[in-house]
């Protein structure tokens, strides 16, 4: 432990009740999980399967995983769980599915599938209402957040609006259930019901997690922190670390106020400052702090560095959004011949993903590699949506969303009138469409060549299901099944190219071989990843990370803001620093600035080295020219640490400098 401050040892080694690390960006609070959960092993004598680790994204659980691995003996380590909230929702679940009327082998929706079902119920129960879809969804997601049922949404309903929703919201939970199915937002409520109502279920869990550990605590919202509380209960095993100034999930339900809250529900609360930054040089952490301090604080924390001044952070005026991506396009092949740096020590940071557009291109033409994270994703493809819809109604075959996704999938020739007959005969009698198929009978509409399409597909899926119970070649069945459905050939009648047909059938076999690498949950003593176990993983990794892949390769990283949390780079730019955009213009109407300066807070502290902000002088909006106005945190920033460039793309004496530069770094490179 030589190696850290005596605050961080400090809250390694405290284990005599409850914790909260509150300290800014950069301050380690992330390397006090990962050392703590060493010496809870290693000193501590926890066994590895007694401890909880919960991140906020894939990406900061796998290198959390990474990092204790090397600290500690693996078998000592067996057990260990580090993940997210959703996935610790989901191993709880698949153990007590039972408990909360669900069937083993269970789907999870992701946000587009629920949209659909969301659809179909806004269709029928509010048609002509003028309410939207993505209020609607938004406004469930808020009440499951808030650990509200449907008829307490019902009851507090504030308007006709709302009770519309409330209305559709115990629809879309019955047909969820129906669909033994689950959202997103389930995967945290469900537990926490399971434990508010089920004692042993909870004293089990609780004797099973005897240490919790939570980073990034200020984006947790009122469901995860009540999960958090009921499964630390009187043992009083929790250490969280968080920062008031990064919380940036207010508009997803996130509460800062839960590290207020904490104090109260656990009255023996220690609190552990850390107040020196290790990732950042001064001048970046002066500009950092002067920049949040223009937001009321409820807790003070001052950073300090030992780095060195550094360089000051530089502003870019751009001409357009064109001259803008193609400055960050030059400026990195500029800075890292200067620094010497490798692709992989830079990042581009934005604040919506359409920005990210341009950038790409510019950074194509200039050959610098790239990567984005959170971008389309590879779960995203229309291949992969459909082979993971042919998984999931093989474990599950109540799945509707999936049934009527491959349906046709290749075409099986089953019209829209029959698919619609059958969803209204289902609906009626609240089931399935695949059970509604096992049953409709003479009453039906449905008849004749119809219906017997629509069997000889689900015998199919049904021969193919009783050849995975029976046989162990479990990937041998599936890759058959895709060849039987002449999936390949379908591609080719679809796909604009002999090459992209194949290229998407290789996706697919890519998604089959990574089923067949995934590590079977050592908790539960399987030593065999069970299909349903791999699907549901898999779909839920994809909401999750959308991207974020495992690639070492040596890229440029470009994100948006908030995906960036967490991680840190030497050299970062920040684009797009105009009011609307940054502030965004929904945060300058409903007058939430300050959520927005956390996130221009948290972009900064990412920085270790070399900070670039650029904006431009014109940008397209909705097909008009408009001339933004710089955003007011260029404002907020010091003067004595800025370098304020004018229009940089215009000013051809600056271009020359840079030429300079470039070659003098060139030839330094050579020589
Ligand atoms: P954020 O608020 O951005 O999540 P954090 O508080 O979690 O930041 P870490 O990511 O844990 O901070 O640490 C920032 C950097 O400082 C890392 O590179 C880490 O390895 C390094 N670091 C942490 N503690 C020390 C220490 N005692 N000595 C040297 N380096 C340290
Ligand atoms: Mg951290």
């Amino acid at each position: 432990m030589a190696d850290l401050n005596p605050r961080q040892r400090e809250a390694v080694k405290y284990l005599d009740g409850p914790l909260l690390v509150l300290a800014g960006a950069g301050s380690g609070k992330t390397s006090v999980i990962t050392r703590k959960i060493a010496h809870l092993i290693e000193y501590a004598g926890y066994p590895g399967r007694h401890i909880a680790a919960v991140t906020f994204t894939n990406k900061a659980a796998r290198e959390m995983k990474e990092r204790v691995g090397k600290l500690v003996d693996r078998r000592a380590a067996r057990g260990l769980t580090v993940a997210t909230f959703h996935n610790l929702g989901l191993t709880i679940l698949r153990e007590e599915h039972d408990a909360v009327g669900y069937h083993p082998g269970f789907s999870i929706f992701d946000a587009e599938d629920a949209r659909a079902l969301l659809r179909d119920l806004l269709a029928e129960h509010a048609a002509d209402t003028g309410l939207e879809i993505g209020d609607l969804q938004a406004t469930i997601s808020s009440w499951k957040n808030a650990m509200l049922l449907p008829d307490q949404a019902l009851s507090r309903a504030n308007d006709a609006r709302e009770e519309r929703f409330a209305v559709i919201y115990q629809h879309y939970a019955d047909y969820l259930k129906a669909y033994n199915a689950l959202d997103f937002d389930d995967l945290i409520l469900l537990p926490v019901l399971l434990f508010r109502n089920h004692e042993e279920v909870l004293q089990k869990w609780q004797r099973r997690i005897r240490y919790l550990l939570v980073d990034e605590y200020q984006d947790t919202n009122l469901s995860q922190y009540e999960l958090v509380r009921m499964l630390v209960g009187h043992r009083q095993g929790l250490t969280v670390v968080g920062d008031d100034d990064q919380s940036i999930y207010a508009w997803r339900g996130a509460r800062p106020e839960n590290l207020a809250q904490l104090k109260e529900d656990f009255p023996s609360l220690k609190i552990v400052k850390l107040e020196q930054n290790y990732r950042s040089m001064r001048r970046i952490l002066s500009t950092a702090n002067t920049v949040i301090a223009n937001n009321p604080h409820v807790f003070d924390k001052a950073l300090w560095s030992e780095l060195g001044v550094g360089d000051p952070i530089r502003v870019l005026r751009c001409r357009n959004e064109e001259g803008e991506a193609e400055r960050i396009a030059s400026e990195i092949l500029d800075q890292r011949l200067r620094s010497r740096s490798e692709y992989r020590d830079f990042a581009v940071l934005y604040r919506g993903n359409h920005q990210s557009k341009l950038l790409e291109i510019k950074l194509q033409a200039y050959q610098v590699p790239y990567k984005i994270s959170g971008g389309t994703s590879f779960f995203a493809r229309n291949e992969i949506k459909d082979a993971m819809a042919y998984l999931r109604l093989l474990t599950n075959p109540d799945d509707d969303v999936a049934f009527l996704r491959v349906v046709n999938v290749p075409r099986r020739e089953i019209g829209p009138r029959t698919l619609e007959q059958l969803t209204g005969y289902a609906r009626q009698r609240g089931m399935s469409l695949v059970r509604a198929l096992d049953e409709v009978g003479a009453e039906s509409h449905i008849q004749g060549r119809a219906l017997e399409k629509l069997r000889r597909f689900t015998h199919f899926l049904h021969d193919t299901r009783r050849q995975l119970e029976t046989g162990d070649d479990t990937l041998g069945v599936i890759r058959r099944m895709f060849t039987d459905v002449e999936y390949e050939e379908w591609l080719h009648q679809n796909a604009s190219s002999a090459k992209q047909a194949q290229k998407r059938m290789e996706n697919v076999w890519y998604l089959l071989d990574s089923i067949e690498q995934m590590e079977p949950n050592e908790d539960d003593g399987e030593t065999e990843q069970t299909l349903e176990e791999a699907v549901s993983r898999l779909v839920l990794r994809d909401i999750l990370d959308r991207q974020e892949e495992e690639d070492d390769s040596d890229r440029v990283q470009l994100m948006t803001l908030h995906a960036s949390k967490g991680l840190e780079f030497p050299n970062v730019f920040i684009m797009g620093l105009e009011e609307e955009l940054l502030p965004h213009r929904s945060s300058i109407e409903s007058e939430t600035i300050e959520e927005e300066r956390r996130l221009m807070y948290v972009g900064i502290t990412r920085a270790q080295r070399c900070l670039t902000l650029t904006y431009a002088g014109q940008r397209k909006q909705y097909g008009e020219v408009i001339e933004p106005i710089p955003s007011r945190f260029l404002d907020e920033m010091p003067d004595e640490h800025v370098e304020r460039e004018g229009d940089s793309d215009k000013d051809p004496e600056a271009n020359q400098r840079r030429g300079r530069a470039t070659l003098s770094a060139l030839m330094d490179d050579l020589s």
